[in-house]
């Protein structure tokens, strides 16, 4: 063990991350620090570092999909224990939101690598309550995106209620794995890209996609329901246009641009829109246990933490097939 964390660190957004040394942080009641093994670089992750989102803890250890084990601290888990840690890294059970159940609604929420350090470093310290246990069959890179990609991406599935006809509206890390889920269910999928991204495409045809094209394609049928990853708004009304009636848009991402205003027509016949939020930890034990039943493979980009920039900067540029993952 040694007496710093390294870390890329987020100074300020807009700017680079930098290799740096931090004083190893000193346990509170019910923490448990985690030597990572891996770390997901997510979307939100390039939205805290571009500073599309508000108000992030500054200096910041981005990174909120982390696979690790248990140094130290806490009751809950052995020393040694694989643990996850996702992206709710905290709520505090007293608010409407948290004595309704939603948890991830919760108005005083603390959120990892964003509010509170996360793990783009070889060490981090988390509340043991809101830590998954992972399993040990499987290659910590690869269970990595399932602590965020996989669980948004499986609230946005149940928003999408029983519909049969799914479109996925960008095929990244979360819809590549949601994808697999939705098959599993018997559902049909639809997969949506960037004009040219034959990568993603391919990808969501080896994954079991009915079909898969550009986002302005004519699709084969109507869709049952949209879920978008993409950060575009415009992407908004083209969904509900794709919808059948009584078809949901949902929005799994948590910045968006400007959604253009459109027709009425294309919300009429019960159509909606939704937006996904966070997670609770009920999602998270409720996908683990359907992850151990249903064979979900992920496609990662392995990275070195020291090249956490150039990882972000591959993910903007919408060039990782799969999702991609620091390894310590
Ligand atoms: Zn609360
Ligand atoms: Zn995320």
């Amino acid at each position: 063990m040694h007496d710093v964390v390294r870390a890329q660190l987020l100074e300020r957004p807009g700017r680079p991350l930098r290799a740096a040394e931090l004083p190893r942080p000193t346990l509170r009641e019910g923490e448990i620090r985690i030597a990572v093994d891996a770390c997901g670089v997510c979307r939100t992750d390039l939205h805290i570092r571009d500073g599309e989102l508000p108000e992030p803890m500054l200096p910041l250890v981005l990174g909120h999909e982390i696979v690790g084990r248990v140094i130290e601290g806490g009751s809950r888990f052995v020393e040694g224990a694989r643990v996850g840690v996702p992206w709710l890294a905290w709520a505090c059970g007293r608010c409407r939101a948290c004595r309704a159940g939603r948890e991830n609604l919760c108005e005083n929420a603390v959120f990892t690598g964003y509010t509170r350090d996360g793990g783009y470093a070889d060490e981090t310290v988390a509340d043991e309550r809101f830590c998954f246990p992972l399993p040990e069959d499987r290659d910590a890179p690869e269970l990595a995106p399932l602590l965020c990609a996989g669980l948004i991406g499986f609230r946005s599935l149940r928003f999408a209620g029983d519909a049969e006809r799914i479109g996925l509206y960008g095929f990244g890390a979360a819809a590549h794995i949601v994808a697999q889920v939705a098959r599993a269910e018997g559902r049909r999928i639809f997969a949506l890209t960037r004009r040219g991204d034959d990568d993603a495409q391919s990808l969501a045809r080896e994954l079991g996609a009915d079909w898969a094209g550009a986002v302005d394609d004519p699709l084969p049928e109507e869709l049952d329901a949209a879920i978008i990853f993409a950060p575009a708004g415009e992407l908004v009304p083209r969904a509900l246009r794709a919808v059948a009636r009584g078809g949901r848009v949902v929005c799994a991402g948590i910045h968006m641009s400007d959604i253009p205003s459109f027709p009425y027509e294309l919300l009429w016949g019960e159509r909606s829109i939704a937006s996904v939020a966070n997670l609770t930890r009920a999602d998270g034990e409720e996908f683990f246990v359907r992850v151990a039943a249903t064979p979900v493979t992920t496609h990662v980009e392995r990275f070195p933490l020291a090249e956490a920039e150039s990882a972000l900067a591959r993910l903007r540029a919408g060039a990782v097939r799969g999702a991609a993952v620091l390894v310590t």
